[in-house]
């Protein structure tokens, strides 16, 4: 009669050695991953739900954020989570932060990124050495574009160095009800295409009185419409 307990078949038993050997063998590089996408579309939740699955398997990480909308150093979602956070500031470099880190016996297996848009060319750079030299695996969140529509210079390297790009798919719809992907600025009710993009995290502190954001379609981006005001006091409310 045949084995049918796999338990009972000796080369099962030694089959699990090579595997777990492969296994090591293809993690020999760790991975710089960039997930982006509107403004409100979930981005810092989801950093903190893989910081979460990350650190259930007993793996130890770090979070940083580079201008975090509520001006202390936490990555927070507006669904109200939030977690301590490391604040990157100009030119700090993450290899050295990192190495710090283990000089002081600390583990670093992971980084998560928030605010990754506003990370200088530089420190994406260092990002995808950790990646590549120490195994480390880097998840970075943020947003694509920037209210001129154009792409933040962090964001571009992430997109030229990234092992993969994933586009959050939680949708955030314009006031007209197509997907919304452009981050208008508005001043005193009026989309405005100048200025400085770091206004962008800075919403808080930045008079919220005559400066906010919406999310438009790119018709409604092109335009200018911010739609009906009814409609965009419902929006606001869902930030
Ligand atoms: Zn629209």
């Amino acid at each position: 009669m045949e084995p049918t307990n796999p338990a009972l078949d000796p080369t099962d038993a030694l089959a699990s050695v090579p595997a777990a050997g492969a296994r090591r063998g293809v993690r020999a590089a760790g991975s710089l991953r960039f997930f982006f996408g509107p403004m409100d579309c979930g981005k810092s939740t989801l950093a903190l739900q893989i910081d979460h699955n990350q650190a259930r398997q007993g793996r130890c990480g770090l979070l940083l954020v580079r201008h975090d909308r509520s001006g202390t150093p936490t990555i927070s979602s507006r669904m109200g989570l939030a977690r301590r956070a490391l604040e990157v500031h100009d030119e700090m470099d993450l290899g050295a932060l990192v190495r710090e880190h283990w000089g002081r016996g600390q583990r670093v297996d992971y980084l998560i990124v928030d605010e990754a848009q506003f990370l200088d060319p530089e420190q994406v750079d260092q990002l995808a050495e950790l990646a590549d030299d120490a195994q480390i695996d880097v998840y970075c969140f943020g947003l694509a574009t920037d209210f001129r529509s154009t792409m933040f210079p962090g964001s571009r390297r992430l997109f030229e160095l990234a092992d993969e790009l994933n586009a959050i798919q939680v949708e955030v719809l314009c006031w007209c009800g197509l997907p919304g992907r452009f981050n208008g600025r508005v001043h005193d009710d009026v989309l405005v295409r100048d200025g400085s993009t770091v206004l962008v995290a800075d919403v808080v502190q930045v008079a919220a009185d005559d400066v906010r954001y919406q999310v438009l379609c790119r018709k409604h981006y092109r335009t200018g419409d911010l739609g009906p005001s009814a409609v965009r006091d419902g929006q606001l409310s869902l930030t």
